[in-house]
């Protein structure tokens, strides 16, 4: 806590709430249904190597979903030995390498897949391969169509390629009405339905993501991608939140400057924010070169000794003010909630989102690579 304690600003990262989000979520799958943990960009912001290490021990993790190379190799290097896929594009740069550490590739394009059989069979050894359909996000996969079919079916005649998966990914599983989810669905299914007919099959299948995990039960095949709510975050607003979730990120800082100052003082860039009192205001050394929304600028707000401290002015890059005249016991180095819990009052990713008109989980993969995380 000493080394913690003086520190400008620094996430604590609760692995026993990650672990109660991995079993709340366990307990909407049958014991057969895998879970991969979605840790691209950096676990949203939480640490992907310290999240993957802790998970690693946790037998109902089946493996890891990352966005990029880096990420796959990152992690591996760290001594992440359990299933790795790529759920976005690789360049042929880094085919080699990945094969090489049984990293998964998405695919969704014949080029790339004879590309990656020539590459396989440069490294003696087959490259694995989850086929991505599009069942309606119209990102990246292969439309449900005969055309499609005929071009899987030569991706499967390949002979360095194992077809170990097929996965897709809803747009719009987080709604209200789930019509649009349904419909993706019974789409991948028709998809799966038409390569079967051609001998096409994959031991590994896999749609949901956090949102449809919770509200989805028929959907889970044989394995789900749980991303957002291992982190005890929300996935929209429209979800039923009755739901047990434990955010398992906090965020601190100090007060590293007070001082009381008379009416009509401006505060910060621009003078946005004139005083309309005699006003205690303190400095915290967090901006937004931290991943803090500018946006929040005279509109949010921390806490301070279990109380609210509103934002006054604009946020700088690396230093913000608060006004803590309401808070008489404020002192130099009071520790700040930023976001997480301070006595009976509560600042969640969601209330930072929604007070600075952001997407939750934009505000966890935003925070900057210069606050430490501590993992306990
Ligand atoms: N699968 C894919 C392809 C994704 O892009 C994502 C996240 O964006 C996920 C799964 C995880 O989604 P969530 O964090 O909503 O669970």
């Amino acid at each position: 806590t000493v080394e913690i304690e003086k520190r400008r600003v620094y996430a604590i990262v609760d692995f026993d709430a990650l672990d109660q989000n991995v079993q709340a979520m366990e307990e909407k799958l049958p014991q057969d249904v895998g879970m991969m943990a979605v840790i691209k960009t950096n676990a949203y912001g939480h640490g992907a190597k310290a999240i993957a290490k802790h998970l690693e021990d946790n037998d109902r993790i089946s493996g890891y979903a990352v966005a990029t190379a880096e990420e796959a190799l990152e992690l591996r290097k760290a001594g992440i030995g359990k299933m790795i896929l790529i759920l976005g594009y690789v360049f042929e740069k880094d085919y080699e390498d990945l094969i090489l550490q049984d990293i998964r590739f998405g695919i969704y394009r014949k080029d790339v897949a004879q590309a990656l059989d020539a590459a396989a069979e440069k490294c003696h050894k087959k490259a694995l391969i989850h086929i991505k359909i599009d069942t309606g996000m119209h990102r990246i996969g292969y439309p449900v169509c005969q055309e499609s079919v005929e071009e899987i079916k030569e991706i499967a005649g390949l002979k360095h390629l194992c077809l170990e998966g097929i996965f897709t990914h809803f747009a719009r599983a987080d709604e209200a009405d789930k019509s649009y989810a349904k419909k993706a669905y019974s789409l991948f299914k028709d998809m799966i339905g038409a390569l079967q007919k051609e001998d096409i099959t994959f031991p590994i299948c896999h749609c949901c993501n956090s949102a449809a995990i919770l509200e989805l039960p028929g959907y889970h095949e044989n394995m789900v991608r749980a991303g957002i709510t291992l982190y005890g975050l929300w996935p929209s607003e429209e979800m039923d939140h009755a739901f047990p979730l434990h955010p398992i990120l906090s965020l601190y800082s100090h007060i590293v400057h007070i001082k009381t100052l008379p009416a009509g003082s401006a505060i910060s860039y621009g003078g946005t924010y004139v005083t309309e009192r005699e006003s205690r205001i303190a400095t915290i050394p967090v901006g937004y070169g931290d991943g803090y929304p500018r946006s929040l600028s005279s509109k949010g707000y921390v806490l301070v000794r279990g109380k609210p401290a509103p934002i006054v002015g604009r946020v700088c890059m690396d230093q913000m003010m608060v006004d803590v005249t309401d808070i008489p016991d404020a002192e130099y180095l009071d520790r700040v909630t930023l976001i997480g819990q301070d006595g009976n009052a509560v600042i969640s990713m969601e209330t930072l989102g929604e007070m600075s008109g952001r997407f939750n989980y934009e505000l966890a993969c935003n925070l900057g690579d210069r606050i430490p995380r501590f993992y306990q």
